[in-house]
């Protein structure tokens, strides 16, 4: 922002001068007789995450003697660079049916666990992938619930049709900015949705109607986050591509992607306009217990959105987008209690030998993947809370 020192004298000419330039959409005068000119674009910066799982390991490690549980260790390194963008989204795969947890292949997690997603940074979560049905009505149900007391908006699942139409799409307000949020799984492992919930489903005739909605909304642009893909798979399906380029052709600016439990490319194209849009078809698990190649890395998605001070159109910038890799210690490797989300420039002295020499293979195999083929985007070094690294 642009700051002239100004004496009382040349006031008058500055104000007029500045009126008669176009580009200048608001004048403030500070306590400090500092005009300052409002030029300049604003932004808003976007942060995606993998999927959230929860497996059995997963709860027994954060149990603590009095029966309740603490995840506050598995997002520690992470939460500041979480924290650190204006609004920060991940996949919430689980639910909270409520009484004893359990693991795959149907997963309840205790109520904890969303309250330390929440505590490390995340605003909003969705709810639609394959494990959304895994407790039944209860499980949808009470999750949404949870998540309502625990003030975090929610997209994918719904108690009813009439909720549905209420909230979806889900629009983040923030900072100016009105950013529609649209979330959609390719199935629920085969479980019915019982009536009259709804989870939301790759289903094309649908989803035209849903931009429609969203378009209707008037927001400032429309990112879709799908549940799709073939598990353990460093490159996208067909299915993937042709609904990539389904979402992208009837009007989503930006599509993320997740389920594969591994990382797969992203690709940033540039419209004639000279507008980014982002095609992130996994970012792979968040934090887990699986122990196939590559399951223990994942990656955050950051989108710097401008708006424009003259015009109000909000846009991607090419070179506005980047990912930073992460990867998950499991205690069975580290000997701590509890699993830990590392941002990939966590100082190596943090960790053993053991897990250095793991966190070493597993992102060599991703980064030799994205120089193949990610198109358009960098990788860039967070904030590693606790550290001076980033
Ligand atoms: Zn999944």
């Amino acid at each position: 922002m642009k700051k002239f020192i100004f004496s009382t004298l040349c006031l008058a000419c500055i104000i007029l001068s500045c009126r008669a330039k176009d580009k200048v959409t608001q004048v403030e005068i500070s306590d400090e007789n500092t005009l300052e000119q409002r030029t300049e674009p604003q932004y808003l910066t976007l942060l995606f995450a993998g999927d959230l799982m929860q497996h059995g390991v997963q709860y027994k490690a954060a149990l603590q003697p009095d029966g309740s549980y603490s995840y506050e260790e598995c997002f520690r390194f992470v939460k500041d660079e979480v924290s650190s963008a204006d609004v920060a989204i991940a996949n919430f795969e689980t639910t909270l049916a409520g009484g004893t947890p359990s693991t795959y292949p149907q997963f309840n997690s205790p109520d904890e666990y969303l309250l330390a997603i929440k505590e490390a940074g995340f605003d909003v979560l969705l709810t639609a992938n394959n494990h959304s049905v895994d407790k039944g009505s209860k499980g949808i149900c009470r999750t949404i619930e949870k998540m309502d007391e625990a003030g975090i908006p929610h997209i994918g699942t719904y108690v009813n049709k009439e909720e549905r139409d209420r909230e979806y799409p889900y629009i983040i307000e923030k900072n100016g900015f009105r950013i529609a949020l649209l979330c959609y799984t390719y199935g629920t492992n085969g479980i019915p949705v019982p009536a009259p919930h709804i989870v939301n489903l790759i289903d094309t005739v649908q989803i035209r109607k849903d931009i429609k909605k969203a378009q209707s909304m008037k927001p400032d642009c429309i990112i879709a986050c799908t549940h799709w893909g073939t598990e353990h798979a460093l490159l996208p399906n067909k299915a993937q591509r042709d609904v990539a380029n389904f979402l992208l052709r009837e009007g989503c600016d930006h599509v993320v992607g997740g389920h594969p439990h591994v990382v797969e490319p992203v690709e940033v194209s540039t419209d004639k306009e000279g507008h980014a849009h982002v095609l992130a078809f996994s970012l792979g698990n968040y934090i887990s217990n699986m122990s196939r190649p590559n399951n223990d890395g994942g990656m955050m998605l950051r989108m710097k959105l401008t708006k424009d001070a003259e015009t109000g159109k909000v846009y991607l910038e090419p070179g506005n987008a980047d990912y930073c890799l992460t990867w998950v210690s499991r205690p069975v490797m580290s000997k701590h209690k509890n699993f830990r989300i590392y941002p990939a420039n966590v100082p190596e002295t943090m960790l053993n030998a053991t897990e250095r020499a793991q966190m070493k293979k597993t992102l060599t195999t991703e980064r030799e993947l994205f120089s193949k083929h990610n198109k358009g985007i960098e990788e860039y070094e967070p904030i590693v809370a606790g550290t001076d690294a980033h």
